[in-house]
């Protein structure tokens, strides 16, 4: 079979630990038999990070920035013991947070459905996404903590010296104290994402907030995504027959849980933060959540949700084998050679992609599953395989799909 073409190189960042083990042998097995790649290599393995004072991650953002699409491994954030283990000039900041700020994106994640697993929520039926605004608000918050009786002010001093002070609260004991901030822009770029992705997916988009109690804060948000929605995409969703539905996050949040899902839900930062660990809990486990960033401008970046999976590569290290869940790493690679083809109109990378990703759940729905899943699946027969046998097996089931 002669191998599937590419024009434009896909931007591939390599990563850390047990999902750069993967990272190979998803490449080794499922993509280079089929697919004349073109990628451009970045290696964010933290020893590479460090060699090159992390320029690397800057780099494959901007190559991002260029290309449009990218496919990334999870990589490792250093902490203290991080910075032991691997001897670090410095404790360098997350990538993912280095590329988000560079490009200014919103975060896309939805689960992986797949028949021997049901949600915990009777009625979903199709996946949820979670699009969580991150940047300020809580995460970048200015706190104190106060000492006695006194009054606290809220006070903001323009460039052109004008003043606006207001009174929040007159302590008559101690207490604690909290600022938190957002920018126009920002607001502005996260609703675009979310509808550019919406019509993507040609899913609903849901957005909720508190702006009947944060009558100026979140009722900011509110306006921003309503002025924007009538100005620039009404006519869009219309005629792609979706619809963009705002109401109270309590409200949000009662509907949701009565749903069958299918339709991608805005969240503020704290919201995305807390609601996106409940909806992927509730459809099965993290091994099976996909996640992508958007930017305003349609650049998109692929990974998967979890991280770089830490325990499992100890044992490997040890020689042993190991039943890590490769689904949402494929599923990246799935997702990013699909939206390049879509981008340079090439049918076959797109049928290619699609594939991939029907491969991957037919090996499930057949029972073949890593450990992870076992414990949760019913009505199917199962067997436990390591992440090697799993992916050998997606590989016959691509290879047929492919040969029809
Ligand atoms: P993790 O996602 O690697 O693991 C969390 C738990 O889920 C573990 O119990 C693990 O065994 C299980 N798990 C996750 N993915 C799995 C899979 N594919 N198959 C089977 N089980 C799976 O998160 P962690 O342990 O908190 O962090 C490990 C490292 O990953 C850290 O250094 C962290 O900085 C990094 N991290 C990176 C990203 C990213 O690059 N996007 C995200 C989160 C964490």
């Amino acid at each position: 079979m002669a191998k599937i073409q590419m024009t434009t190189p896909i931007v591939e960042m390599d990563g850390d630990e047990m999902t750069r083990v993967l990272w190979k042998m998803i490449k080794d097995e499922l993509i280079l038999p089929f697919v004349d790649l073109k990628s451009e290599y970045y290696d964010l393995g933290l020893p590479h990070r460090d060699e090159i004072n992390d320029q690397v991650t800057i780099d494959a953002a901007m190559a991002n920035k260029k290309y449009g699409v990218s496919v990334k491994c999870a990589t490792i954030t250093p902490n203290a013991q991080r910075v032991e283990e691997y001897h670090l000039k410095q404790m360098w900041k997350s990538p993912n947070g280095t590329i988000r700020a560079i490009l200014d994106g919103t975060v896309f994640r939805a689960p992986i459905m797949i028949d021997p697993i049901s949600p915990v929520v009777k009625n979903w039926k199709a996946p949820i996404t979670i699009a969580r605004h991150a940047y300020g608000d809580v995460y970048k918050s200015t706190e104190i903590k106060v000492p006695g009786p006194g009054k606290a002010t809220l006070k903001f001093v323009g460039e052109d010296g004008q003043e606006i002070e207001n009174e929040i609260f007159t302590f008559e004991g101690p207490g604690v104290l909290q600022g938190q901030y957002n920018k126009d822009d920002s607001i502005a770029s996260f609703a675009r994402s979310c509808f550019n992705y919406a019509l993507d997916k040609k899913q609903d988009l849901w957005f909720g907030a508190k702006d009947t109690i944060s009558k100026t804060y979140d009722h900011r948000f509110k306006d921003i995504f309503a002025q924007i929605y009538e100005k620039e995409y009404k006519d869009k969703f219309e005629a792609a027959g979706i619809t963009y539905f705002y109401s109270l996050i309590d409200d949000i949040v009662a509907r949701v849980i009565r749903s069958e899902g299918g339709f991608i839900w805005a969240c503020k930062n704290y919201d995305g933060d807390v609601m996106s660990d409940m909806v992927s809990t509730a459809f099965g486990s993290l091994a099976m959540m996909t996640s992508v960033l958007v930017s305003p401008e349609g650049n998109y970046e692929y990974e998967a949700a979890h991280g770089t999976v830490t325990r499992h590569y100890y044992r490997y290290l040890k020689g042993e084998k190991t039943s890590t869940n490769p689904m949402a790493t494929i599923f990246a690679w799935a997702g990013a050679l699909s939206k390049r083809g879509e981008k340079d109109g090439l049918p076959d990378l797109v049928d290619f992609g699609k594939k991939l990703e029907q491969a991957s759940l037919d090996t499930l729905n057949s029972g073949i599953m890593t450990k992870d899943l076992v414990r949760l699946a019913t009505g199917v027969e199962v067997k436990e395989v390591d992440s090697e046998g799993f992916i050998k097996a997606i590989r016959e089931h691509l290879e047929a799909l492919l040969a029809k």
